[in-house]
């Protein structure tokens, strides 16, 4: 199995057949399991075999399918899926530190994620922000004792490529595990394991469903941090993936290669053709040659990603005029779907944010973020044609 290719992975593994047959993976809608005695169950609450569950906060077969099938083409020994992205996220970090712990973070960050950092200094977790280009600035923060390195491989929403392979370096050298959240980056893209993270967390709810049905989230990792530092705190506080959204992520899995790989041909087709567009004051795209961290992008990912951004002139008029002139590609927030995807961060996903640490992040008046869909190609660059006219 572990010959098997990407794609075949992503139809395949993980797979549990009920006495049934079934061809399409079961949804097992079920809280609980019975035992066929008292002494059964007893034994199952000390030790669990690998196909046995005792409560679906704890697992279930439809998610256990789900979290073998991601752990199988994210190259893990294992994976924990969870309620949301954030879920993910919280639990990756919270089930690892504690008041004293010293943390390393990327400064650009999915607000949210941002947020859970806050959380952590609250309960006395030293969290200590740097630009996340720069391995200086890692090199002089990540120090003896730094439990936990966390980053975006690629920031949201100014798609800054952070050079993990380098990081993981810097913090591996001081005894620090690195966590990386890596939705930009897509399974399909991911060579995380392989740069050296010790822990990968996904939103699901992106491109892994990718038709903008479900919320959920996955940590990828070790064995040992999977089950003995994670599920522990994920068990115990509640954050389970429902077997239905499990279920609907099996099956988006199936698609998940074929539909990033025609995203990110349209998201590099339509960041070519709006390069010098006179009405941009910059086009933003890892697998542009002009990009800051191309050449790194090229390395880890082989490819720019499906998420393209741009920064009208004008400011927020003109970016929301051209907002509105959009016909195919939807005004949401969400990114990864079937359906394209356009976001101006300034007032919606990144609204909270000061206005001096806007600027700091590059979040102008004028950003938009677009995430490509799988339309057409060339419908998707008329639309956007199109509506830079109305601008
Ligand atoms: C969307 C997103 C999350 C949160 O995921 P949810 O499923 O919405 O909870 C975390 N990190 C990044 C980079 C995201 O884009």
């Amino acid at each position: 199995m572990t010959d098997w290719k990407t794609r075949t992975k992503l139809v395949h593994s993980g797979t549990r057949r009920s006495q049934y047959g079934e061809m399409s993976e079961a949804i097992f809608l079920t809280q609980g399991f019975v035992y066929d005695s008292a002494e059964q169950a007893e034994a199952r609450f000390i030790e669990t075999g690998p196909d046995e569950f005792i409560y679906a906060r704890y697992g279930n077969p439809t998610v256990r399918m789900f979290e073998e099938r991601i752990a199988a083409i994210e190259g893990t020994e294992d994976a924990f899926a969870t309620a949301s992205g954030m879920a993910a996220v919280n639990g990756a970090l919270t089930s690892l530190l504690k008041a004293g712990d010293h943390v390393v973070a990327a400064r650009a960050l999915f607000g949210s994620c941002l947020y859970v950092l806050e959380i952590l200094g609250r309960f006395g977790v030293e969290v200590t922000l740097v630009d996340g280009t720069d391995l200086g600035q890692w090199k002089a923060a990540v120090r003896e004792g730094t439990k936990a390195v966390f980053l975006e491989s690629v920031s949201n929403p100014t798609l800054e490529v952070i050079d993990v392979k380098g990081v993981c370096e810097i913090a591996h050298a001081r005894g620090a595990i690195v966590i990386v959240d890596n939705v930009f980056a897509t399974p399909t893209f991911s060579k995380a394991v392989e740069l050296g993270a010790d822990v990968i967390v996904y939103s699901a709810t992106k491109h892994i469903d990718g038709s903008g049905r479900c919320l959920g989230g996955v940590v990828c990792g070790t064995t040992q941090y999977i089950r003995k530092v994670l599920e522990p705190y994920l068990k115990h506080t509640g954050a389970a993936m429902s077997p239905f959204n499990a279920w609907v992520m099996l099956k988006g899995m199936e698609t998940l290669d074929l539909r990033v790989r025609q995203q990110a041909a349209s998201a590099l087709a339509l960041a070519k053709a709006l390069e010098g567009h006179p009405k941009l004051l910059r086009v933003i795209f890892p697998g542009l040659p002009g990009h800051a961290q191309h050449r790194i992008a090229m390395e880890q990912m082989g490819a720019g990603g499906t998420v393209v951004t741009l920064d009208v002139v004008g400011g927020q008029e003109a970016a929301f005029r051209f907002l509105n002139a959009l016909e195919i590609v939807k005004i949401s927030n969400n990114l990864g779907d079937a359906k394209s995807i356009i976001t101006h961060p300034a007032t919606t996903t990144h609204q909270r944010l000061p206005p001096d640490q806007k600027a700091l992040l590059g979040i102008t008046p004028g950003l938009v973020r677009l995430s490509l869909g799988i339309e057409d190609e060339g419908d998707l660059i008329a639309d956007v044609m199109q509506a830079l006219e109305a601008v």
